[in-house]
């Protein structure tokens, strides 16, 4: 039977992933996506405070512009973004947005019936457009609609687990039917990866089980540079004790953070923007407050909500009113919100162009499984959605160009059966794995080593530790067993599998925190307590060999913004 073929398949079925389909589809090709769950399971879906663009629709925002929000993004990410690549999205972003409401996406709206925007961390004005606390609901399930409406073709539960690349080009992919537990070579002109974060590397995580970096990883072995890995956000408020997001949106609109002592200690650290400075400075700032014993029992210390309202909270916040009492048993109209940082974002991934392009002709990537770069050292909270919108729509409209431009039209058969049985192979070795290591086991020491080695504050002698260990963990994962043989819905199997990726993304994340010997965004050493532009100020990039990552330097595109002291 011959292989399958499509022009462009999107891997991916979030919102970075139904844009770049949208565009592709647009442009008259034969467009596929192919994702390992529904797409609007996607964790986009989770997103809740809202997506940033220079509307300058709030009263207190209307000298609000585009270049105002490219100061803040670049001024946020510690002045590691490439500039040009952050003007480009804060450029787009009115027009995106403003798409995404013509297709139906239900935001908030101001008294005039403008798009409603909140104020968010980081931001010199409100300009966080929002549908109450689930924006990401409202976005993902109007872009799934559009997606539908175009019969674009959706391959749901399938994962992709290798690229197939020939002399530079990619050809296509080599995929799992879940449903059967097939390999399957799937040939296309142009890929485009939209596969999220890498959360689950490490504990204390607001991410949900299925962002493993599979893309990320599946990209590395393939020859694709992962840039600035090591910069990983830990959000601010996350609930104690499961760290379930709890949304900057709730100090958006005007909560507070108080420690154990009743203080709103954000004045010492932040003393302008109080609990809306930056995710990195507020999450140290927690953090310190519990190291220095000025936490509740067990680490944590309060979001309160109180005062701002029943009204408000019920308006503006009711996901968060929900999550809140279901999972910690406390109303946050009555009570404050027992909160402790969490793992959130991974600034780093994929290398690639504003145009999603990557050193490999026809495979791009977008959204949080890429490095533009925009976040640099640190994303700014609604800059993320804004991220998939954006570069997911150039990135679809670059590979169309490509492949029109000299698509190879068709499945090179004899490349993608080679591919296949290199691929087949290694899923039945690991499918009869049967060693003495337990592959949960393995799991749960790697997420304890990252969040508690290469977490919030980090040093030398802690991250040399945590690359010890990840070591260890690696030798131990080629002595694993596999519980559960069988192929239909394998998902025990496609995880362990997952778990030699996400170790292999844990090693390059904590060597390249080990190697970057200064703090800068959410990168905080304490052994090098400055950021060092005279040596720092350039991108980090992690190569596959045989023997892990190799590393190298990327120049930072700094066009418009000198770098100075953050201060908020
Ligand atoms: C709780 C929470 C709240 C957030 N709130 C906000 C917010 O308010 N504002 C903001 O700007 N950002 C927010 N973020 C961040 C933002 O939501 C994400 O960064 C963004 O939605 C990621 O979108 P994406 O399209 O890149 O990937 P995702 O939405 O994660 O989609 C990835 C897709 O890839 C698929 N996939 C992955 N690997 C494979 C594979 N190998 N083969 C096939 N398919 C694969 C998955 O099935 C999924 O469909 C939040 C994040 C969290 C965790």
């Amino acid at each position: 039977m011959p292989s399958m073929y499509h022009q462009v398949l999107i891997v991916g079925g979030g919102l970075a992933a139904l844009r770049a389909a949208i565009e592709a589809k647009e442009a008259g090709l034969d467009v596929a996506v192919m994702t390992r769950v529904h797409p609007v399971r996607s964790h986009s879906v989770a997103a809740q405070g809202g997506v940033n663009a220079a509307l300058a629709n709030a009263e207190k925002g209307r000298d609000d512009t585009i270049e105002k929000h490219a100061f803040d993004t670049v001024k946020g990410s510690d002045f590691l973004a490439d500039q040009p690549a952050a003007i480009t999205m804060t450029a787009d972003a009115p027009l995106r947005i403003y798409e995404m409401e013509h297709w139906g996406c239900p935001f908030s709206r101001t008294d005039e019936g403008k798009i409603a925007q909140r104020p968010f961390g980081g931001a010199g004005y409100p300009r966080t457009c929002y549908a109450a606390d689930k924006t990401g609901h409202a976005l993902l399930h109007t872009m799934y609609e559009q997606a539908v409406k175009r019969n674009i073709k959706i391959y749901e539960e399938w994962t992709v687990l290798s690229l197939v690349i020939d002399g530079g080009v990619c050809r296509g992919v080599i995929a799992l039917n879940l449903r059967d537990g097939d390999l399957v070579p799937v040939g296309a002109d142009a890929v485009i990866f939209g596969t999220g974060g890498t959360g689950r590397v490490y504990g204390r995580s607001t991410n949900s089980i299925i962002v493993t970096g599979s893309g990320m990883a599946v990209a590395y072995y393939a020859g694709v540079p992962l840039k600035d890995m090591e910069f990983i956000q830990f959000h601010p408020t996350s609930l104690f004790g499961n760290n379930v997001l709890i949304t900057e949106g709730a100090r958006g609109e005007g909560g507070y953070l108080r420690n154990a002592n009743g203080e709103r200690f954000m004045e010492k650290y932040a003393p302008k923007a109080m609990e809306l400075g930056p995710r990195d400075i507020v999450a140290r700032s927690i953090q310190t407050e519990i190291n220095e014993g000025r936490g509740f029992p067990g680490g944590y210390v309060h979001l309160d909500l109180t005062h701002l309202g029943a009204k408000k909270i019920l308006e503006r916040l009711p996901a968060i009113r929900d999550i809140s009492i279901n999972f910690v048993g406390v109303d946050p109209i009555e009570k404050p919100i027992p909160i402790q940082p969490g793992q959130h974002y991974s600034m780093g991934g994929i290398d690639t162009d504003a145009d999603g392009a990557t050193v490999i002709k026809g495979f791009y990537a977008a959204g949080e499984c890429a490095c533009v770069s925009v976040h640099g050292a640190n994303r700014l909270g609604g800059n993320s959605l804004l991220e998939t919108i954006v570069f997911g729509q150039r990135s679809g409209a670059h590979a169309a160009g490509y492949v029109r431009g000299g698509g190879k039209g068709g499945p090179d058969e004899r490349l993608l059966r080679e591919h296949l049985h290199r691929m087949r192979e290694r899923w039945e070795d690991l499918r009869a794995a049967d060693g003495p290591e337990d592959p949960a086991a393995i799991r749960d020491l790697m997420k304890e080593t990252m969040i508690e080695k290469v977490g919030i504050f980090r040093d030398e002698a802690q991250m040399s530790e945590a690359v010890e260990a990840i070591k260890k963990l690696q030798e131990r994962y080629r002595r694993i067993h596999v519980g559960y043989r069988g192929r239909r819905f394998n998902l025990d199997l496609l995880r362990t599998y997952e778990l030699g990726m996400k170790l292999d993304l844990a090693e390059i994340i904590a060597k390249g925190a080990l190697n970057r010997q200064e703090s800068r965004g959410s990168h905080a050493r304490t052994d090098y307590k400055e950021r060092d532009d005279a040596n720092w100020l350039k991108h980090t990039m992690a190569h596959h060999t045989p023997d892990g990552p190799r590393f190298d330097f990327k120049a930072v595109e700094v066009t418009k913004w000198q770098p100075e002291a953050r201060r908020y």
